[in-house]
């Protein structure tokens, strides 16, 4: 049951109902492509009259094609349909503490190329070169004027209306405008978010995993060089009155915890980024390292799925127990994320849940121990996908997923 605003509303008109089933067609499509008129129309439960309607106004909008023809044992043979994404052209940005990666991408988020450089913190120089960078990446593979826009993931809070970030404390941004300069600089639509965001948009929107498709309420926790958390209620990521609903990576642990990036100590973050597990390898104290020699650590070429590999091959105990312990303080705070949102389904994403059979045991025993009910403490984890590139996936969902969304009535 969903309260009507009655003064933020959109009036429902005659084309209203028919944007909406064409939605529903293209989504169900999009679901189980190839699919055929006649299985279309069963699952929409219309005739099949009303569902070839739908589709003749989707192929004219461009949004779907016609491919193979099917084979069935009598009548017409019926042909396929598919969303059409291969020809539609993304620019995905990942923006990290250690480095930027750029990828041209379709709009299933498949890779057509790819770069990786180090991240400039300065940001006039940060657009600039990437602005340099997309125009090249675009006129060398042909595709000047066929690209629909440039996806930002930033790991950070972003206000999504206005394309300002307003605090992403691992590049030191705080209150800094990207998108409209970007988008002057290379002519194209910029779409900014937070990192982890942007993969749950990607969950939703670019995967095909049909017993994902009906999770409506789930959180995206990624642990990298940070800790991003998206959180989705209805089918509808929740952004807050200030933008920075989900920032459980600042929840703290314990207040006289590792300094974080953020300024405070004993946020989550602190006990279980990448930096945290390393340190904990390493012996490194957190709380002693200025902001500038965290960063500066971003060089050093040890990684935690080398720590992983240790821990794997040369049964490393050290190796190992840094990684337990991190595993139990992801436990531990995915305990709170169960028992303040409850939600169908947690995704788990992010250089340590390469390590899942490693540390499953482990997480899931420090949530049970937090979690307030046997049932929360049995709240389904998932590691979200092997796609090597999520976050680009995020980025690239930023310009492909508004195709997908419903019209806004009510
Ligand atoms: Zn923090």
């Amino acid at each position: 049951m969903r309260k009507i605003n009655t003064r933020d509303f959109h009036v429902a008109t005659r084309t209203t109902s028919r944007e909406i089933n064409r939605r529903i067609a293209f989504n169900l499509i999009r679901e189980h492509q190839p699919i055929s008129r006649a299985d279309l129309a069963r699952r929409m439960n219309v005739t099949r009259g009303v569902a070839s309607v739908l589709v003749q106004e989707l192929i004219e909008q461009g949004l779907i094609y016609e491919g193979a023809t099917g084979e069935t044992a009598r009548g017409r043979k019926p042909t396929f349909l598919h969303i059409r994404t291969q020809d539609r052209l993304a620019i995905a940005v990942d923006v990290r503490f250690s480095k930027t990666y750029l990828m041209l991408s379709d709009f299933s988020g498949r890779q057509l190329a790819l770069e990786i450089y180090d991240t400039i913190f300065t940001i006039p120089e940060f657009i600039k070169d990437l602005a340099a960078r997309v125009r090249r990446m675009l006129k060398t593979r042909g595709f000047e004027g066929r690209c629909e826009g440039i996806g930002v993931a930033v790991p950070g809070m972003v206000d999504q209306r206005t394309g300002r970030i307003l605090n992403a404390p691992a590049l030191g941004w705080r209150d800094v405008e990207i998108r409209d300069k970007l988008a002057a600089m290379t002519n194209l639509p910029v779409q900014l978010e937070n990192s982890a965001r942007a993969c749950s948009l990607a969950h939703m929107w670019l995967e095909r995993d049909e017993a994902q498709a009906s999770v409506q309420n789930f959180v995206y926790v990624n642990v990298s060089d940070g800790v991003g958390v998206g959180v989705v209620v209805n089918g509808e990521l929740v952004r807050g009155h200030n933008h920075i609903a989900g920032e459980f990576g600042h929840m703290p642990l314990s207040l006289d915890g590792p300094r974080c990036l953020c300024g405070m100590t004993g946020c989550w973050e602190a006990y279980i980024s990448n930096l945290a597990t390393l340190s904990r390898y390493f012996g490194w104290n957190l709380s002693k390292l200025s902001p500038k020699s965290l960063r500066d650590s971003r060089n050093n070429s040890f990684t935690v799925p080398d720590l992983i590999a240790r821990a794997r091959s040369s049964g490393d105990a050290k190796a190992d127990t840094a990684i337990q312990m991190s595993a139990r303080f992801l436990g531990l705070g995915l305990g709170t994320i169960v028992n303040v949102l409850d939600p169908d389904c947690i995704y788990l994403a992010g250089e340590i849940t390469t390590a899942w059979d490693l540390i499953e045991d482990t997480v899931r025993e420090a949530l049970r121990e937090r979690a307030l009910t046997i049932a929360a403490a049995q709240t389904p984890l998932r590691v979200a996908s092997t796609h090597e590139h999520l976050r680009l996936r995020g980025a690239a969902a930023l310009i492909a997923a508004p195709t997908f969304a419903a019209p806004r009535v009510a």
